[in-house]
């Protein structure tokens, strides 16, 4: 099916928050209501993320205007993980756009695991999406640079500018995680058997696990966020980091596959797009409106982090920001809100 709508000039949808001191006690509040739920583990697959204390939690909302709210512990820092893989791709995307990245990358859930080898089998060695390893590591392997090093220095100052700073990479994570990532090696290399990674399959595997390793807290993946949500300019230091095309591929992208194979569950309770790390980062971007960050340890089964996606559903549901929400026209003209003809 091909609906392009190249050279058609499109229309956005925006809206607004509630004021200020409004935000700024819904985000306390979102807090306040999740910091007791217990439920959920903290990773170990990469060992030392065991390490992380499971009562950690912060929440932010970072508005199109620049404003910043938090709560909670917005002062620990995590790696990002898997969070990286939206704003990489939205790099890339801007690299070799639409329909480059649409064909080799793909943008369809694989309802498997993210570290799932038989999704590659299943589809021919085909990556399917890039919040997937396989789909993370080719769109990795398509950053551009003559070699690992200047691929590294464009996705470090890439990942810097969406959050509005020089972010650091945690070596210890990223060792930890390279001492066992026998799978994301063995996915790298199927990958090159089917003619979908170029490079050498383990250099793009070390760079991926560089980028996961990056120190991130929930305010700077507000702050990432909301430049998603704000066609692509940092409200922040009002650098633009990607085009509004960009970024409106990206959030469709998330909205399919950002929650691993639960993204349906997500869309349905939060409504809008998202993506989580298994070190218990989540990111939620409100188009026009806001970026959410989260941070909590312990995570459910598909590796999303529980109060995270708590939070984030109460202030998707107060702050009215899921996409799908609408009411009655004639609801609305009632209370004064409609156009003049
Ligand atoms: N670096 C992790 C991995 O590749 C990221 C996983 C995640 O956050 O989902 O296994």
């Amino acid at each position: 099916m091909d609906v392009t709508v190249d050279g058609v000039a499109q229309s956005v949808t925006t809206g607004n928050l509630p004021q200020w001191s409004e935000v700024e006690s819904l985000v306390e509040a979102a807090h306040r209501r999740c910091r007791g739920d217990t439920e959920g583990r903290v990773a170990d697959y990469i060992p030392v993320l065991a390490q992380a204390d499971p009562d950690w939690f912060a929440v932010s909302v970072a508005e199109v205007d620049g404003t910043v709210h938090s709560s909670g512990d917005v002062d620990v820092a995590f790696s990002i993980q898997s969070i990286s893989k939206a704003f990489v791709y939205a790099l890339v995307c801007e690299q070799l756009g639409h329909a480059a990245v649409r064909e080799r990358i793909g943008v369809n859930n694989t309802g498997l695991p993210f570290n799932s080898v038989i999704a590659v089998e299943l589809n021919n060695g085909h990556p399917m999406n890039p919040m997937v390893n396989a789909g993370a590591m080719a769109a990795t392997a398509l950053v551009p640079g003559r070699d690992p090093d200047e691929q590294w220095q464009f996705i470090h100052a890439g990942l810097s500018a969406f959050a509005g700073h020089a972010l650091q990479v945690d070596e210890e994570v990223f060792l930890s995680e390279s001492q066992t990532n026998q799978r994301n090696r063995a996915i790298a290399r199927l990958l090159e058997s089917y003619g979908r990674i170029a490079l050498d399959p383990l250099a793009v595997v070390d760079v991926y696990t560089r980028q996961c390793s990056l120190l991130v807290t929930a305010a700077d993946l507000a702050v990432m966020g909301a430049t998603l949500a704000d066609g692509g300019v940092n409200p922040v230091t009002g650098r633009r980091v990607v085009s509004a095309g960009v970024c409106r591929d990206t959030l469709a992208v998330l909205a399919a596959t950002g929650a691993y194979e639960r993204s349906g569950e997500w869309l349905f309770e939060i409504g809008l797009p998202g993506k989580s790390g298994v070190a218990g980062g989540l990111v939620t971007i409100a188009p026009g409106k806001a970026g959410i960050g989260t941070f909590s340890p312990p995570l459910d089964p598909a590796g999303n982090s529980v109060r995270g996606q708590r939070a984030t559903a109460y202030l998707s549901r107060v702050l009215g920001l899921n996409i799908f929400a609408s009411q009655a026209h004639t609801l609305a003209a009632n209370r004064g809100t409609h156009h003049e003809h």
